[in-house]
């Protein structure tokens, strides 16, 4: 039985990525308040935020400071956009900010109000690019299977997941998948880790040529795969897909959307796994999830490109209502400033050997198959068999069950296909609630063992 409040979101919610016909019998998670790594439901539970939110949250709730800024900001001018060449401090702050801190060749930033704005920018920023340079066969998108960049027309067809194409007519024509990079998962038996790097590159390499190189604009990759498992790419892997991307002068676009700003134990995912990007997109943890913001780095020679087409179309006919909005810029250089007053990143760092070392030992789990992360990421799969990887009956639900067994301990995390089960808590997590997160996931676990059994 609903209680009101839930009855009264059944009845008039749509809510993003839930089955909304289970949702029925269900319903929601009401939750009012959060408190450092601490989500608080509407009867007062408290429950550790073992995702962040969505990936985001990195600062932790009621951060005052973040609450300030919002604040201040609304109070002095709560809108002005960036069209036409109006401009606000926040943004020209927070670019600034920003060029310092990018992995990649950055003259520019671009903002928008999401990662999926920022991957699809991405896309047109390419498209309209080799435009501009007389390659206009040069369109084509190589992403991953099982990689996540978003769910407009565009990105939802870089993702390479199932629930984004299905019956959505997607993929669109030019948005092309290569290999997930899954040790565990897709290597053939003995296969080591650079062996697996250097078949996955080969199979880049043979889809690049079949499609034929000067149709591809570029290889867009996250650092640490998100959604799509909580996958860390295996030895070498970069390594050896950017030597095929540059053996055709394909573009590199990481898209950081996830792990940007610190969740690796750097600044970007790109620096821990070994990735030179072209350009990156980012979004989620650069306003902490406060507000929403994203956007992509420009580099001068694109922006060179961005000014001559100025001069020959009279405009760059691109951008939102909300790109840089003057609030979410304000909380996101409040953000930036906190991490690096707080050694934010450094934490991640110093706090990642207890995390991992806490994850990898759910690995000794009768269910689980694998437990792998890096920073203050990781991902495991439930499997039936640990001999042989064999999976549930996806239709059993067992990684959902778990997540709801977890939630019933106090504690939130996320499953995503296959069986895997994602762990991304607050960068400001504690080693005492590093244990808690992991105590609670461990006894989900054994009662999502005995649900099977
Ligand atoms: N890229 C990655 C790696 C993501 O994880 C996400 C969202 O989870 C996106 C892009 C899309 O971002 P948004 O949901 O803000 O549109």
């Amino acid at each position: 039985m609903l209680s009101n409040r839930a009855a009264r979101d059944v009845a008039t919610l749509v809510h993003p990525y839930t089955n909304l016909s289970t949702f029925r019998e269900t319903g929601p998670l009401v939750l009012e308040r959060g408190h450092g790594v601490w989500v608080y439901d509407g009867d007062g539970r408290p429950y550790l935020e073992g995702m962040a939110g969505l990936w985001c949250t990195a600062l932790g709730y009621s951060n005052e400071e973040l609450v300030e800024a919002a604040s201040e900001q609304l109070s002095r001018l709560p809108f002005t956009h960036l069209f036409s060449g109006r401009s606000h401090d926040p943004a020209i702050e927070l670019a600034e900010a920003l060029k310092e801190l990018m992995p990649c060749p950055t003259s520019k930033v671009f903002f928008t109000s999401s990662g999926s704005e920022a991957n699809d920018t991405q896309v047109k920023l390419l498209w309209y690019l080799n435009n501009a340079l007389g390659q206009p066969r040069r369109k084509k998108i190589v992403s991953h299977v099982r990689g996540y960049h978003g769910v407009t027309v565009a990105t939802a067809s870089m993702t390479g997941l199932p629930a984004n194409h299905a019956d959505w007519d997607l993929p669109l024509p030019g948005f092309l998948h290569a290999g997930c990079p899954h040790h565990y998962r897709f290597a053939q038996a003995g296969e080591s880790e650079r062996d697996f790097s250097a078949r996955l590159a080969a199979d880049l390499d043979a889809l690049i040529q079949r499609e034929d190189p000067e149709t591809i604009a570029a290889f867009v990759t996250e650092p640490v795969l998100g959604a799509g498992g909580a996958v860390v790419p295996p030895e070498g892997y970069f390594e050896a897909i950017q030597a095929v991307t540059e053996r055709y002068g394909i573009r590199l676009v990481a898209d950081e959307v996830i792990c940007g700003f610190g969740r690796t134990g750097e600044w970007f995912g790109s620096q821990a796994l070994g990735l030179r990007p072209d350009t990156i997109s980012f979004a989620k943890a650069v306003t902490s999830g406060y507000m929403p913001l994203g956007g992509v780095s420009v580099d001068p020679a694109l922006y060179d490109v961005l000014v001559a087409q100025s001069a020959k179309l009279g405009t760059f006919g691109h951008g939102t209502t909300y790109s840089g909005h003057p609030v979410a810029c304000a909380v996101a250089l409040k953000t930036l400033e906190i991490y690096r007053r707080d050694r934010i990143v450094e934490g991640v760092r110093e706090k990642a050997p207890q995390f991992q070392a806490r994850l990898s030992a759910l690995a000794g789990h009768p269910i689980v198959g694998e437990a792998r992360g890096i920073g203050l990421i990781g991902g495991l799969e439930i499997v039936a068999d640990k001999a042989s990887r064999a999976q549930f009956d996806p239709k059993a639900g067992v990684a959902a069950r778990c997540v709801a067994f977890a939630q019933d301990e106090g504690l939130i995390v996320r499953f995503l296909a296959g069986d895997r089960i994602a762990v991304c808590p607050p960068l400001v997590i504690q080693p005492g609630e590093i244990d808690t997160l992991f105590e609670r996931l461990g006894r989900a676990l054994d009662r999502t063992a005995a649900w099977v059994a």
